[in-house]
């Protein structure tokens, strides 16, 4: 009997737990769904995913099958292909985080059908690595121990599809809202992707092939390329497993390759943000220390507008910005500058950063953004403490000792600001010869915060 697979941020053959059992239970419909919601709140994510389809439409042509598009709300469009299709069961990986899946299985029953949701190809199952107490773990060093003694399944291999007797109608795979929504126009950003099942795996291999001891330095200067895997879009997006780069980091550590601890470390960091996440699904909205929501945060206004433009003065701040706006990414270390700059001296909530860079990032990730953004701010498990402020400056002369990534994007004849000029809204009046003057002393920032932040955890 034919079956749907939801291809749910699942977009590939590979390592893919629902399609493995859809394929076993029965000729299968491979489905995308394009959410209008989804994309108007994270456009840059959505363009990201509309273009992994033509790989992936390639991918299951070539084994004799075919991919449906259809956009809408996805409550509705699986009722609607299932009474197109007569399937009469939907396999579907989970979506995170994960308590937000209720209402998709009612709508499923409603048209009558089942609806069968598969872990996701994570490195671990969700709540299957634990403190010895048996509860889950709050602090990262000993999350992380326990998950390098865990046994890692190996990734399953792509199955085999029948197809079924007739095909649900098509959309075509674009997504109009998040077009809109980038205000930037769509190929500013797609320059700088490199979408594809294939090429993130050929990615993973010339990372891989690279590494070295010296990873961990590496991964802090601003200036180098190449010195990450750069797979963070892929996994987002879910062109790579977790699972699948595990085991080719291990051969290649098993094969002398420097390194490999440390990279697959920062994979843990990503599997621990899910562990939180599926603890504490409401961590992208309220603190972990719970404490902390009594802080008077500063809320939306022109600093924050400041800052989401690349316009706080700041040099390392603004570049990092423009970095985002053009390309969909940004470095982890500015990621870290940035935001300790937006939650600590200015002291604007969290959330108005974390969903800025949901709105921007190619990359977007709910479990990664929001852990870190709570790191960042201090209100987090494990968090970096309230004290901990970041001096931007200091931190550029330290991972940008030469100014190159500031020129980057800030030297006005430079390609970096220039693309950057050419996409910003009209209405951000970008002049690229007139630098801003700093929003504030970084010194006296730095003291106000602190002192802020000293007499509510004083009050705590
Ligand atoms: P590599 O160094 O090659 O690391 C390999 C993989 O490990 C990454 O692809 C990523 O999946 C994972 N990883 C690395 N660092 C982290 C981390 N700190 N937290 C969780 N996972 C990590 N990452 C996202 O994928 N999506 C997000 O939405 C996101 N938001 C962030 C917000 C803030 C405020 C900060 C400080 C960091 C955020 N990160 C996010 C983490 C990190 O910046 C990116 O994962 C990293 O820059 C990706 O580059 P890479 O793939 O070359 O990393």
């Amino acid at each position: 009997m034919t079956v749907i697979c939801w291809f749910r941020r699942v977009l590939r053959l590979d390592d893919h737990p629902a399609l493995v059992a859809a394929a076993a239970a029965g000729p299968v419909i491979p489905l995308v769904i394009l959410d209008p919601a989804e994309a108007r709140a994270r456009p840059a994510s959505a363009q990201r995913q509309v273009m992994a389809l033509p790989g992936l439409a390639e991918a299951l042509a070539a084994r004799g099958s075919r991919l449906v598009v259809r956009r809408g709300d996805p409550a509705a469009v699986l009722a609607r292909v299932i009474r197109d299709s007569g399937a009469r069961v939907v396999h579907a990986s989970q979506g995170l985080p994960f308590a937000r899946d209720d209402g998709l299985a009612a709508a499923v029953e409603g048209a009558g059908a089942r609806l069968h949701l598969h872990p996701l190809a994570d490195l671990v199952a969700r709540g299957s690595v634990l403190t010895k107490g048996g509860t889950s773990f709050k602090v990262f060093t000993p999350f992380w121990r326990a998950l390098r003694q865990a046994d890692i399944a190996p990734p399953l291999p792509a199955p085999d599809l029948a197809a079924p007797d007739r095909w649900p109608d098509s959309d075509p795979p674009d997504w109009p809202e998040a077009r809109a929504a980038m205000r930037r126009g769509w190929d500013v950003v797609a320059r700088h992707v490199q979408a594809g099942e294939g090429t993130a795996q050929d990615r993973l291999d010339a990372f891989l092939g690279r590494i070295a001891g010296d990873y961990v330095q590496g991964r802090d200067r601003l200036a180098e390329g190449d010195t990450t895997s750069g797979l963070s879009d892929a996994l987002a997006v879910g062109e790579i497993s977790a699972r699948r780069i595990w085991h080719r980091a291990l051969d290649a550590q098993h094969q002398g390759r420097g390194g490999v601890e440390d990279f697959l470390r920062e994979l843990a960091w990503r599997e621990f943000s899910r562990e939180l996440f599926h603890a504490a699904p409401d961590l992208d909205r309220a603190c972990w220390r719970r404490e902390w929501n009594g802080f008077t945060w500063r809320g939306d206004g022109p600093d924050a507008d400041a800052w989401g433009q690349g316009r706080t003065g700041i040099a390392v701040v603004d570049a990092g910005m423009r970095e985002m706006f053009v390309t969909g990414r940004m470095h982890n270390r500015v990621r870290m500058i940035a935001a300790s700059f937006l939650v600590k001296h200015l002291m604007i909530d969290w959330r108005i950063g974390l969903d800025w860079f949901a709105r921007c990032l190619t990359d977007w990730d709910a479990a990664s953004n929001a852990v870190n953004w709570q790191w960042v701010a201090g209100c987090g498990p494990d968090a970096s403490p309230f004290f901990r402020v970041f001096n931007p400056d200091t931190q550029a002369a330290k991972f940008d000792p030469g100014g190159h990534y500031r020129q980057y994007w800030l030297a006005p004849e430079a390609e970096g600001a220039r693309q950057f000029a050419k996409a910003a809204p009209l209405s951000w009046r970008i002049d690229l010869a007139a630098r801003p003057a700093p929003l504030m002393d970084l010194d006296t920032g730095r003291q106000d915060a602190l002192s802020a932040y000293r007499d509510f955890a004083g009050r705590m």
